[in-house]
């Protein structure tokens, strides 16, 4: 709870901050109301969740007395209704194994340690988990990924810089099967600078996967870095496009007040929000409980 609370501390002080003072008389009247909308907006959440989140206040609770802090528990309230349903844990389930775990998200949102995060945690399961070098564009990726890989023990498979991802990816499938391994996460290039070059990269890697197991890859996880704030949207939008997303973890919520993108993606989207990254240590991925990031945000 306190990581959590922590991770969405400065989120919180804003839409904390933006929220006091819109009590205006003691009873829920117009005035408030584009008041608490005007606060959700300027906090992240977006002008779809906002309009939402105002309209059911408005349906419940239209002219009835209600102070700061009733305002405040109902605005949890109606934004825990928006993250519920996307609340989904990434479960391995596939069969025959190995689950194959696309990882995909623009440079520099935190993919890698993303990545480590959640091989950690699954590790932390029982579960045996391979990483595979499907980023070979960049220099630093293959050996940022290898020295994760050594700290938490677990197999990678990899090839040169500059090589086909696509040929990585099936070696790191054999070698999965081969080792009765549970999940097998991907690293893939995040330019989304060239979307044409992105898109042909990840159909490929699609389409040697889909001969190896029809249903592979069973996950396609985009990482978002919630400091991007709005344009973290935009980047679920395109990835959307050209990747086929199947569900997001959101990073950096600790150090940002921007955590009302979450509020935002679930309302816009409705993918599955698999976890949120409130720190760079292994410990920092968190299962994404939406009572408790509501309860903490407002
Ligand atoms: P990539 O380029 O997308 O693979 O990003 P990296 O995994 O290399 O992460 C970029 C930077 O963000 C690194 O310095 C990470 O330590 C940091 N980072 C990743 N996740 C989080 C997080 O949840 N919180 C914070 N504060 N930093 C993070």
């Amino acid at each position: 709870t306190e990581r959590v609370f922590g991770g969405f501390r400065k989120t919180s002080e804003r839409l904390s901050n933006n929220l006091t003072g819109v009590v205006g008389t003691a009873k829920l009247d117009d005035a408030t109301l584009d008041d608490v909308e005007d606060a959700l907006i300027v906090s992240d959440l977006g002008p779809a969740a906002a309009r939402r989140i105002r309209d059911r206040l408005a349906e419940k609770r239209f002219g009835l007395a209600i102070s700061e802090q009733e305002l405040r528990e109902a605005v949890a309230e109606e934004i825990a209704a928006i993250l519920r349903p996307v609340a989904k844990p990434l479960e391995i389930v596939a069969f025959p194994r190995p689950q194959v775990i696309l990882v995909i998200g623009v440079n520099g949102s935190g993919k890698t340690t993303t990545i480590a995060k959640l091989a950690h945690w699954l590790q932390e399961d029982d579960y045996g988990v391979m990483l595979a070098a499907g980023d070979t564009f960049r220099a630093a990726a293959i050996g940022q990924l290898a020295t994760w890989a050594e700290r938490i023990g677990a197999p990678i498979v990899r090839g040169p810089e500059g090589g086909d991802p696509a040929s990585i990816v099936f070696d790191g499938v054999k070698a999965a099967t081969e080792q009765g391994i549970d999940a097998l996460i991907v690293d893939t290039a995040g330019r989304l600078q060239n979307k044409r070059e992105l898109m042909d990269e990840l159909a490929k890697i699609r389409r040697v996967l889909g001969r190896l197991n029809a249903e592979a890859p069973h996950d396609v996880v985009l990482v978002l870095d919630a400091t991007n704030g709005q344009n973290a949207l935009n980047q679920i939008e395109t990835f959307m496009e050209v990747a086929g997303v199947t569900g997001l973890i959101m990073t950096k919520l600790d150090g940002t007040a921007r955590g009302g993108v979450l509020v935002a993606a679930a309302e816009q989207f409705g993918l599955p929000i698999h976890a949120i990254g409130v720190g760079e240590k292994l410990e920092d991925l968190r299962p994404f409980d939406p009572d408790l990031v509501a309860r903490v945000i407002a």
